[in-house]
């Protein structure tokens, strides 16, 4: 007696992260309650800690998932661009981001998942697929014992890295998850002065490549962290460089928890699907390069992932079917992924900014009314203290 309904589906989902569980609640709805749909995830996707500072663009998720309070932490209506030598530029814009409570959210997609007829469980571990005639058999561990499942259809959102998927022939050249790997660290603390409404990015040489943070959380406790780019080589170990980072700016600081992971933080123009198999999320390495934000972008690529899955089984011939599969990068491409990858080319000349070169335009522009620092004028701002990076993001800025 096995823990699935059935041994055979029309699509398995692997992963229920913000990419799986949209691609799952999509496919209940579009094959309205028929059954056969499977969502997979080795642990519960509400379970703490969710490696994630959680913040998400107020509009674009409302057109996603209408939100609802019972889910949200708080409203960000500021952002601060902190110098390394302090000085403060600040992009303000009421309510433009909220905070998630992202266990509670994924739990609201989920009963989405289950309402829409999906079939869901949370502890059941993708071992390994392969490729079986014109489908795909999944070994699945549920507890101690292992379940062999068939399917036509294989939806992989696990996250970045390509642990699925790695070394099938048939899906060579797929994206793999694991364009331009990040390493990103925070801790969840307390005694740290912030306003609530507000974030706070840091930039420079303390973070090559990518930037230190505070989200606050609940008003008492903030998430602080930082990522750095792939070729980042920290002189201490990460943790010890999130401590050192806390300390030295917040003695106060109370440290909570500390957790670790990787975004894939790159843009590429490897297919999203081969052979009846489709990536999304992380594990399409779809966050955007810059912010290195990848919730809604996830949302989204599930989406798409789910609309081409549904077109791919309703399609008679191996000919329609490569175009729905080739298609599914044109998709992604037109809604973030072109962005996207001017957003990767203009990263290269970022990571090239100095210290006294952030500290120049944010002091000029910490000069400015908070209602002319727009976010133009902020990256303006930054271009024009090194003139160079002009030359370098000509590509971004046409
Ligand atoms: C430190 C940090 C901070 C971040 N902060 C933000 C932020 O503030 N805003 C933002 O928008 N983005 C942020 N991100 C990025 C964001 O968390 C990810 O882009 C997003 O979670 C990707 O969603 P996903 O569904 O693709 O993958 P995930 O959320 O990683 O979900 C993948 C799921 O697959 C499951 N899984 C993996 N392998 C298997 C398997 N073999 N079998 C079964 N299940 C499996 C996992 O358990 C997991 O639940 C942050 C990332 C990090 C690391």
């Amino acid at each position: 007696m096995t823990a699935f309904r059935s041994n055979s589906y029309k699509v398995v989902i692997c992963g229920a992260g913000p990419a799986g569980l949209m691609a799952a609640y999509q496919l209940g709805k579009l094959t309205q309650n028929a059954g056969q749909i499977l969502l997979v995830d080795k642990k519960e996707p509400w379970k703490e800690p969710i490696f994630c500072a959680e913040a998400v663009s107020n509009h674009r998720l409302n057109k996603l998932w209408p939100v609802d309070e019972s889910w949200v932490r708080g409203t960000i209506s500021g952002i601060y661009f902190t110098s390394p030598k302090g000085y403060k530029a600040e992009f303000y814009s009421k309510n433009c981001g909220l905070l998630l409570d992202r266990s509670k959210f994924h739990r609201a997609i989920a009963c989405a998942c289950v309402d829409a007829g999906v079939e869901c469980h949370f502890d059941a571990l993708v071992k390994n697929i392969a490729r079986n005639g014109n489908g795909w058999n999944l070994d699945v561990k549920v507890g101690d014992e292992v379940v062999s499942l068939s399917a036509s259809v294989v939806i992989d959102a696990t996250g970045p890295g390509c642990r699925l998927t790695r070394g099938i022939p048939c899906l060579e050249g797929i994206e793999s998850g694991n364009t331009d790997l990040e390493p990103a660290i925070f801790a969840v603390a307390e005694g740290i002065e912030h306003k609530r409404d507000h974030i706070d990015l840091f930039y420079g040489s303390e973070f090559p490549g990518g930037y230190g943070w505070i989200f606050p959380r609940d008003g008492k406790e903030v998430n602080i962290g930082f990522v750095l780019s792939k070729e980042a080589k920290p002189d201490m170990p990460l943790r010890e460089k999130l401590k050192q980072f806390i300390a030295s700016r917040y003695p106060n600081a109370g440290i909570k928890t500390i957790c670790g992971g990787m975004i894939a933080c790159g843009q590429s123009k490897k297919p999203l699907a081969k052979c009846g198999l489709f990536k999304a999320g992380d594990a399409a390495s779809c966050v955007n390069p810059m912010s290195r934000s990848g919730i809604v972008e996830s949302l989204i690529s599930g989406k798409i992932a789910a609309e081409a899955a549904h077109e791919w089984l309703a399609a008679t011939d191996d000919a329609a079917r490569s175009r729905i599969e080739a298609s599914v990068l044109d998709r992604w491409m037109a809604t973030l992924g072109k962005t996207h990858l001017q957003i990767a080319k203009a990263k290269l000349g970022f990571v090239k900014v100095k210290d006294e070169q952030f500290d120049k335009a944010a002091k000029r522009l910490s000069e400015l009314p908070r209602e002319k620092q727009t976010l133009f004028k902020i990256f303006f701002a930054v271009l024009r203290s090194c003139p160079s990076l002009i030359w370098r993001m000509r590509s971004f800025l046409h």
